[in-house]
């Protein structure tokens, strides 16, 4: 006799189930996309023991009849698609007719359920594939599920499961994303009988994204700045942290595709990009975006949960998000707003005076000055001070925002009055960024003059130095620099940019020769270009520990306001600091 059967249904669907249901949060999942496929506008979620002993869904949605109640737990049974042009355009959540029939093998199940025009509800229970009959049950329309015991007969999988706390953890996740996608939604979560989150239609996307993700001490909504953008029928809405909010994570990053989160790594690529030299290295940005197409331009049946869909044209949908969220970043205000410390209260005054903030302005200062320590060897000045440190009153030809005071301390740092406060700049960063962003406009706009020099400068190089140099030839042609062979093992420098008339030539070479030669393989050309205008900044700007004269300051401020976007360095740090003065008023009791 052979040894090869077909497997029985129920068997089929215990081994499809391992797919789909992974562990109580991906029941909560597909449970939660059929009330919203059911047209639900509120959901209630009621879970114990971390989903291992109950999970409760109940919903306000468009219910099944007895018919469908009985027919619902079968595998491949949908009311979604009918014929194979349907899949072509999906715009349920689901469509695969799978996810009951796999809960239903794997569970203790008790449905009930009632459509909106019949006078009574039906209910139906399941044991692990075992089906009852549909009785008749009393019930408010829509539909209530609930999951007893999971994996209960699976010992193997039961065992897979982590503590009631974790996988409660993946359970808020699987909320938090459809709470995220679907503002139009009451939405309750409750944790063995405690509500966890009650999420009402009425109090809009930032107050629900303030109270799934409080981030202690900032407010994170007031944080996040919009950019929208549709071209053609791509429609792109973000929420995107400002760069103070960064995490070191990018779990803080959600993505939706017509109210279905997804994972796509053209978007996250997008996203990068788009915070490119605003974040520290390591540092992930906060971002919430929110993408609608047409149906029929991406297909999601490539992947069993449907978390990633294919486009069919990513490189459209990479360009236009990087687009919306680059300009609006460039576009804004990113200085960061500096802490002031908690003022030393006595019994008295503690009881009269409001609370205020918990950071405190030495810590915050000693920090600020011990991360920005001068430098200890000064470099080669460019221009020299005469002056030195105090405080300047100055009147500008044309009014800028540092309209009247500023002051250099440590020879590092500025001190600038401002409308409505003052503002600490480090003089190292901002005048890094203010070149960088010099040099990506005129090599943007093919402006970038070069200096042919008097007497060429001569330098030895290695063979695999001139190989990277020969290799890279666009590149320093695009930067101006002229370099001809000269003598056997060496070179000489004919032209460089005027930009970077503080650097010597020959030691901005070097360091270029050193850098192309160690460069990550895969670096792309434009990112190559940008590794080098930051090098190139970094090299030309002034030092921290360089004595500044006063109208060297005054042109940096000035810098300062003309340029787009300068409030990072292109390494991502902060160039600016700022303070309020009704914040200084609170803390002197003025107000
Ligand atoms: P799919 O969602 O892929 O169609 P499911 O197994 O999740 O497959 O559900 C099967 C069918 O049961 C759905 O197509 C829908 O008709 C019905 N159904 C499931 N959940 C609900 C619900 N909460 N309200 C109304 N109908 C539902
Ligand atoms: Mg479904």
């Amino acid at each position: 006799m052979g040894q090869i059967a077909v497997l029985n249904q129920n068997m089929i669907n215990m081994i499809a189930a391992g797919e789909v249901i992974e562990r109580p949060a991906s029941v909560v999942k597909e449970l939660m996309e059929n009330s919203i496929d059911a047209v639900a506008t509120k959901i209630t979620v009621s879970i114990e023991d971390g989903g291992k002993k109950l999970i409760s869904i109940t919903d306000n949605g468009c219910g099944m009849n007895a018919e469908d109640l009985a027919q619902a737990f079968e595998p491949h049974s949908t009311s979604k698609i009918k014929t194979s042009a349907d899949l072509h355009g999906i715009s349920t959540l689901g469509f695969r007719g799978e996810a009951l029939a796999s809960i239903a093998s794997i569970a203790h199940i008790r449905a009930i359920s009632r459509t909106k025009d019949s006078t009574g509800a039906n209910c139906i229970e399941i044991d692990c594939g075992d089906k009852g009959n549909v009785s008749p049950c009393s019930a408010d329309y829509g539909t209530t599920i609930q999951i007893r015991d999971i994996f209960y007969k699976l010992p193997a999988r039961r065992k897979f499961l982590r503590t009631a706390n974790t996988e409660m953890g993946h359970i808020t996740e699987q909320f938090t994303r459809i709470a995220l996608a679907n503002e139009n939604l009451d939405l309750t979560l409750i944790k063995n009988g405690k509500e966890l989150y009650r999420l009402s239609v009425e109090d809009g996307l930032r107050r629900r994204i303030t109270e799934l993700f409080p981030i202690p001490s900032v407010d994170i909504s007031e944080n996040l700045i919009e950019a929208e953008s549709s071209e053609k029928e791509l429609h792109v809405k973000a929420l995107m942290g400002k760069p103070l909010i960064s995490r070191t994570n990018n779990r803080f990053q959600y993505v939706f595709l017509n109210g279905r989160f997804i994972r796509d790594k053209f978007i996250s690529h997008a996203i990068k990009e788009a915070y490119r030299g605003l974040l520290e290295p390591g540092r992930f940005p906060v971002v919430f975006l929110f993408i609608q197409m047409p149906f029929g331009d991406y297909d999601v049946n490539v992947h069993p949960t449907k978390i990633e869909v294919r486009f069919y044209n990513a490189n459209l949908v990479h360009s236009q998000i990087l687009g919306a969220l680059r300009e609006k970043l460039l576009g804004t205000n990113l200085e960061m707003p500096g802490k002031l410390p908690e003022i030393q209260r006595t019994e008295s005054t503690s009881r009269r005076s409001p609370p205020v903030r918990d950071s405190r302005i030495a810590d915050a200062m000693a920090e600020f000055f011990r991360k920005h320590r001068p430098a200890q060897k000064q470099q080669q000045l460019e221009f020299r001070s005469t002056t030195s440190s105090r405080v300047h009153a100055v009147s500008f030809e044309k009014p800028t925002q540092y309209d009247r005071k500023f002051l250099q301390i440590h020879d590092s740092f500025i001190v600038a009055q401002t409308e409505d406060g003052f503002v600490i700049i480090d003089q190292h960063a901002l005048h890094e960024s203010i070149i960088y962003e010099d040099l990506c406009r005129r090599i943007r706009e093919s402006k970038l003059q070069s200096q042919r020099l008097l007497i060429p400068e001569s330098f030895e190089i290695s063979v695999s130095g001139a190989e990277a140099l020969k290799a890279n030839s666009g590149l320093t042609d695009k930067l101006g620099i002229e370099l001809v062979p000269f003598g056997p093992k060496t070179m000489a420098i004919q032209a460089f940019p005027s930009l970077l008339s503080s650097v010597q030539p020959v030691d901005f070479i070097q360091d270029l020769i050193d850098f192309l030669e160690h460069k990550d393989a895969e670096l792309d050309a434009e990112s190559l270009l940008d590794e080098v205008l930051n090098m190139a900044a970094c090299k030309a700007a002034i030092k921290a520990g360089q004595k500044l004269t006063d109208s060297e300051i005054e042109q940096m401020l000035a810098d300062k306001q003309n340029a787009e976007s300068v409030s990072r360095c292109p390494h991502g740090r902060p160039t600016t600091i700022k303070f309020s003065i009704s914040d200084l008023e609170k803390q002197f009791k003025r107000t």
